[in-house]
């Protein structure tokens, strides 16, 4: 087994570290505080292949693998995970769902222009009445001779505000549960499709763009559909095993990010005459947090090779969303306490951190629905 990143690899690494160093993380503090997306950096990792790494070139993409994708989620996760959850929705839960369910003519449509920041993708799932229980959702789709006529409601829709293209889960039989779900592409243009800022202020992700979307009378013609009617569900589902690996990998920056900031602080911070670094206590603190980063980065990279093998992954990436999720939640608690008041102000850093990271634990599944996943496959489902 070879745990070196081949030159490629290395290659995609540094262009996705040097765009984070230089071009995300010194917008990051003020995107947080004026709570706004810096928009102009979706057509800038266009440009730079990042929006549809894993994508072929005849689509638009720069076909990279899975393990170098989740370096540049991680790269970015390091700076903002504003940025980097834009990029694990935009590409993985709407770019990939396209490509691994559209039809051809869908896929020439869309595919190109998602991968250059043309258009810009959101995933509706969650609805008020319908969170970790997705199947239990209410949007309904009413079939009618050459369409679908949508209505419901989706809430805390990243990209929500800013999207072209929505993918819209919504049932034609909500009695019939995952059976009865559809999966639509939805122009957000669209006469019936209305939007407006989620209300109230988010713990973190500031610079994110969360939307309540309202459908009431949406039509959409049937060529919209995505994969079958009463496929939506495992759309859904597959869309989230790419998504999942996105978080995972962001994670992993945050934890990094974490540890990076807690060593150069205890480095330079003096009490009772010494380094703090050199307390034990908080040598035993970075020492539990490297070796969280390490663990956690080794599984997402496990979950990333299985997906470039082509070898069922659920398992293998909820283990990695959960680890990496949790042992970043750990580090940036810690880091805050390890650098005392100044932690606890936006003046460094670790404040952003400890705020974000409680989103990667809630979306695309919680922690407790990950280890749902995980657990069904140890022992199965009682009857
Ligand atoms: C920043 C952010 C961005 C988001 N972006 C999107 C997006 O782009 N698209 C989208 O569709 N959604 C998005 N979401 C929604 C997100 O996916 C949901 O919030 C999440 O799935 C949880 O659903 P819920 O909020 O309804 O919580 P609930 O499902 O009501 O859960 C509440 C609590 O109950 C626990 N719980 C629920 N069921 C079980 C169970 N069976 N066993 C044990 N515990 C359980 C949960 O783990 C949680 O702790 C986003 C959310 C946030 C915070």
């Amino acid at each position: 087994m070879r745990f070196d990143l081949t030159e490629e690899q290395q290659a995609i690494q540094a262009r996705a570290r040097a765009f984070a160093d230089d071009e995300v993380a010194p917008l990051a503090r003020e995107a947080d505080e004026r709570g706004e997306f810096p928009l102009h950096l979706v057509k800038r990792m266009g440009s730079l292949g990042f929006l549809a790494g894993p994508i072929a070139a005849s689509y638009g993409g720069s076909g990279m693998d899975y393990l170098s994708f989740a370096l540049v989620y991680e790269e970015l996760g390091r700076a903002d995970s504003s940025v980097r959850g834009f990029l694990a929705v935009h590409a993985g839960l709407v770019s990939l769902c396209i490509r691994d369910w559209g039809t051809e003519e869908q896929k020439q449509h869309y595919l190109p222009r998602l991968a250059s920041g043309e258009w810009i993708g959101c995933y509706c799932l969650t609805e008020p009445n319908a969170g970790s229980d997705a199947a239990s959702m209410e949007t309904s789709a009413r079939e009618e001779e050459d369409s679908f006529v949508l209505n419901g409601e989706k809430i805390w829709i990243t990209n929500g505000n800013i999207a072209d293209v929505a993918i819209v889960f919504a049932t034609r039989d909500a009695s019939a549960r995952h059976r009865g779900i559809c999966a639509f592409l939805v122009d957000t243009s669209s006469a019936g499709f209305r939007r407006e800022a989620m209300p109230g202020k988010e713990l973190g992700h500031r610079a994110a763009d969360h939307a309540k979307i309202v459908f009431e009378e949406c039509r959409v013609p049937k060529s919209a559909l995505l994969g079958a009617p009463g496929e939506g569900f495992k759309i859904a589902m597959s869309a989230l095993d790419h998504g999942r690996l996105g978080v995972a990998a962001g994670a992993v920056g945050v934890a990094q990010a974490c540890l990076d900031a807690s060593i150069a602080f205890t480095k330079q911070r003096r009490q009772f005459g010494q380094r703090i670094a050199d307390f034990q206590m908080v040598q035993a603190t970075l020492a539990d947090m490297a070796a969280d980063v390490d663990a956690a980065r080794l599984l997402v990279h496990r979950a990333a090779w299985l997906k470039q093998e082509g070898r069922p992954t659920t398992r293998e990436t909820s283990i990695a969303k959960l680890f990496a999720t949790e042992a970043a939640v750990k580090a940036a608690s810690e880091a805050v306490l390890l650098h005392g008041g100044r932690g606890y102000s936006n003046e460094f850093p670790v404040e952003r951190y400890y705020r974000d990271i409680k989103g990667l634990q809630i979306y695309e599944g919680t922690s407790h629905i990950q280890r749902i996943v995980i657990a069904r496959q140890l022992v199965g489902k009682g009857e």
